[in-house]
C-alpha cells in the first residue's frame, strides 16, 4: 500500500534525518515506529503522509510515485486515503467537537448538513456521542484526542498515521487511545504509530526501531543491523 524506497531527508542546516530509509506497509498492518527522540521518526511519518518532500529516494502510495503527483491529485490523495492525529490533538479552540470533527471532510466535497452526520456519526464511534456541543477546553485529555481521532476518520481512510498520540495523556487516557486504535485497525484501517510508549509498542503486531536516522531493526523481517 506504501512504500519508502532509499529515502533520505536533509534539513536545511544540514541535519540529516534520514538516511536511507526503504519500509514497506500492506493494507490492513498496525505498525508501531519507536527510537530514541531525534532519532527519524516524525520525520518519517511526514514522509508515509506526504507533509514533507523527501530529498532524494521514493515514496509510492498505492503504485503512484508521489514526486509525479501533480499538487492536486496529491492533495485528494491526502483528502480522500490518508488521517493524520498528532500528539497535541489540533483541534480548533472556541469551536463546537462536532464542527471542529466535521472539519475533516471540508475539502473532500461535501456538504454541511451532511459533513456534521458523519462527524456525529464518527464521535459515537470513538464514545463521544454525548460530547458534540462541547468546546475543547471542556474535554479531558483523553477526550481530546478521541475527538482528533474522530476528524482523522471521518473519511474513512485506508491509512492513519499518528505521532506521539498518548504522549501526552495519562496512563488510563492514553489506553482508551490505544484501544481506540485497535478498533480502527480491526475494521480495516491500516495504521502506523510512533510511540515512546513501550507497553503500546509491545502490544501491537508490528514494530519498526529507529536510530540515527535508519531503521535498525523491523519485527516483520527480523532485520536487525549493528
Ligand atoms: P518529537 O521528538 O516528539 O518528534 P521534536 O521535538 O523532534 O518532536 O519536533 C517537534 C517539531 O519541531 C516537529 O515539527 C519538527 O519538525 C520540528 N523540529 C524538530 N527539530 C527541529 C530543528 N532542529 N529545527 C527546526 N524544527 C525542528
Ligand atoms: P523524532 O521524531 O524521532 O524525534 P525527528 O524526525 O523529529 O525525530 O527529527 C530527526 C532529526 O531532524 C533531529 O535531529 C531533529 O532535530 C531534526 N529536525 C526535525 N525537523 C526539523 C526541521 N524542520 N528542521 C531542521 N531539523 C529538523
Amino acid at each position: 500500500m506504501i512504500d519508502l524506497v532509499d529515502v533520505t531527508k536533509v534539513y536545511p542546516g544540514g541535519v540529516h534525518a534520514l538516511a536511507g530509509v526503504s519500509l514497506s506497509v500492506a493494507a490492513g498492518e498496525l505498525v508501531a515506529v519507536v527510537g530514541p527522540s531525534g532519532s527519524g521518526k516524525s520525520t518519517m511519518l511526514n514522509m508515509l503522509g506526504t507533509l514533507d518532500r523527501p530529498t532524494s529516494g521514493r515514496v509510492v502510495i498505492d503504485g503512484y510515485d508521489v514526486s509525479q503527483l501533480s499538487d492536486r491529485k496529491l492533495s485528494a490523495l491526502r483528502a480522500h486515503r490518508l488521517g493524520f492525529v498528532f500528539q497535541q490533538f489540533h483541534l480548533a479552540p472556541g469551536v463546537p467537537t462536532l464542527d471542529n470533527v466535521a472539519d475533516g471532510l471540508l475539502y473532500a466535497g461535501v456538504g454541511l448538513g451532511e459533513r456534521r452526520r458523519r462527524a456525529e456519526a464518527a464521535l459515537e464511534r470513538v464514545g463521544l456521542g454525548h460530547r458534540l456541543d462541547h468546546e475543547p477546553n471542556e474535554l479531558s485529555g483523553g477526550e481530546k484526542q478521541r475527538v482528533a481521532i474522530a476528524r482523522a476518520v471521518i473519511g474513512d481512510p485506508a491509512l492513519l498515521l499518528a505521532d506521539e498520540p498518548t504522549g501526552n495523556l495519562d496512563t488510563a487516557a492514553g489506553q482508551g487511545v490505544v484501544a481506540l486504535l485497535r478498533d480502527l485497525h480491526a475494521g480495516g484501517t491500516t495504521v502506523v504509530v510512533i510511540t515512546h510508549d513501550r507497553e503500546l509498542a509491545e502490544g501491537l503486531d508490528r514494530r519498526v526501531h529507529m536510530r540515527d536516522g535508519r531503521i535498525v531493526e523491523d519485527s516483520a523481517t527480523m532485520l536487525r543491523v549493528g
